[in-house]
């Protein structure tokens, strides 16, 4: 067995929180959001009240999600370095990188056409009534104006893989935090550690040192990440309570049917999609899988954030899906940033909605390059909020539709967000599962039950 394995398995971390209790800080969370939406409107008296309520829930649901962030930076380069020294075998680890590649396209592109086949059918966007449109536009053009400014700073292709190699690494990842990057963020990083994983892997002795750090800097992440599950429920809800307590009922019901098809897409893809991908390339129950993943599934929701949950998912595929580190780790860790289906979905039905709102008419050869633009932005869509807004952006334009379009559909971006999010996260653990199947990989010490 590898080290990473050894070592994760003498110093297991519990699921902490249970995943009940995390579903119910969920619903709790939502429910006293709608009332608390519904107090607002009451009155100043109301408005006072809420504003109160807000801010206690808003600082606890920070620091849930601060201290899932805290440890995305030592986890992506700790986990990335270990999966291939661990490996050890370059031939392996190329196999390992080709599969992962071979289902996030094939899963990201039964994503996309769901969308859009929805979209084509039950054409949302014709239930807009122009004066929906302008109220729309008017309210959220501040935000869509500063979107369209970073989609403006998009780089070249070329630029784009040059700043795959980081030129300066610390830099890089610093800004893979704080999103001021110069280069590619958190691929770059990704870059980085993967290089330094293959260098040291020629020079294991003298390296060694630094490869207990990095299994040392990996430990503590886990056992951080375990702590934070412990407030997943309170830190969930509180965060679930912000979002719906300032959500307007009146945008949700004059975007219903963009919204319906959004999340009926979502639907489709995890519970038909994933379902038959698991049990026929990875011979799993689908539902003790769900069951199983359910900690990730929730971290995912609440926080609309791929890279805040990657830890989650980490503990999930080593603790309940009993998947080997080395592999899991490796498929997780690229994919919270590269594999993003809920998303590359999303973006998809956004821009032929918005096409048709603004009565732009796409041939079948237009719709097919969103396909693969969508596919593409997936890829490069930094997985955090609204991380997908930019992108959808540069992919308006390129069909002609407006960029600050963007606007009509900020209002409810955040919800949609949680949703598409939950879905990037379950297909990074459903592509785990095939590709470890695929190498044989699944730990047998561990064998459980509850899998497939
Ligand atoms: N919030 C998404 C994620 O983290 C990205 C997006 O679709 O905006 O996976």
């Amino acid at each position: 067995m590898s080290k990473l394995g050894n070592q994760t398995s003498e110093t297991p971390v519990k699921s902490g929180g249970g995943h009940t209790a995390i579903l119910i800080g969920l619903v709790l969370g939502i429910v006293l959001g709608i009332v608390a939406h519904k107090i607002r409107q009451s009155g100043p008296g109301g408005e006072s009240l809420v504003a109160a309520m807000v801010s206690v829930a808003e600082p606890i649901g920070k620091l849930f999600l601060r201290l899932m962030q805290m440890v995305v930076l030592p986890l992506v380069v700790s986990a990335l370095f270990l999966a291939v020294v661990d490996v050890g075998d370059m031939r392996k680890l190329g196999r390992i990188g080709l599969t992962t590649l071979f289902y996030t396209a094939i899963l990201s592109f039964s994503a996309v056409l769901i969308g859009i086949t929805l979209v084509n059918i039950i054409k949302p966007g014709l239930a807009i009534s122009e004066e929906t449109r302008t109220t729309l536009s008017e309210q959220y053009m501040g935000k869509a104006i500063d979107s369209v400014k970073k989609a403006e700073q998009a780089k070249t292709l070329g630029q784009t893989l040059v700043d795959m190699l980081p030129e300066n690494p610390i830099q890089e990842m610093a800004g893979a935090v704080d999103g001021s990057s110069k280069g590619n963020g958190m691929l770059a990083v990704m870059v980085f550690a993967l290089m330094c994983g293959i260098a040291a892997t020629m020079k294991l002795e003298q390296t060694s040192a630094l490869t207990g750090t990095m299994r040392g800097l990996y430990e503590i992440s886990m056992t951080i990440i375990g702590w934070a599950l412990k407030l997943a429920p309170l830190g969930a809800g509180c965060l679930v309570f912000s979002v719906t307590s300032s959500m307007g009922l009146e945008i949700l019901k004059a975007l219903a049917a963009f919204m319906g098809v959004v999340l009926g897409g979502l639907a489709i893809q995890l519970i038909v999609v994933y379902s038959v991908v698991l049990k026929t390339l990875a011979g799993r129950s689908p539902v003790a899988f769900f069951r199983n993943i359910s900690d990730a599934m929730f971290v995912a929701f609440s926080t609309s954030s791929s890279s805040a949950t990657l830890s989650t998912s980490l503990k999930v595929a080593q603790e309940q899906l009993h998947l080997k580190p080395e592999t899991s780790n490796f498929v997780l860790t690229v994919g919270a940033t590269g594999n993003q289906n809920g998303t590359a979905l999303f973006e998809g039905v956004v821009v032929l909605f918005l096409a048709q709102v603004f009565g732009v008419d796409l041939s079948p050869g237009q719709q097919f390059t969103v396909v693969l633009m969508a596919i593409l932005a997936g890829v490069g869509t930094a997985g955090v909020p609204g991380g997908s807004i930019p992108l959808i952006i540069v992919v308006l334009k390129s069909v002609g539709v407006p960029g600050d379009g963007i606007a009509i559909i900020l209002g409810v971006d955040r919800l949609l967000d949680m949703s598409r999010t939950l879905i990037n996260v379950v297909g990074d653990l459903v592509v785990a599962t095939c590709v470890s199947t695929s190498m044989g990989d699944r730990d047998s010490s561990a064998a459980s039950p509850n899998v497939g």
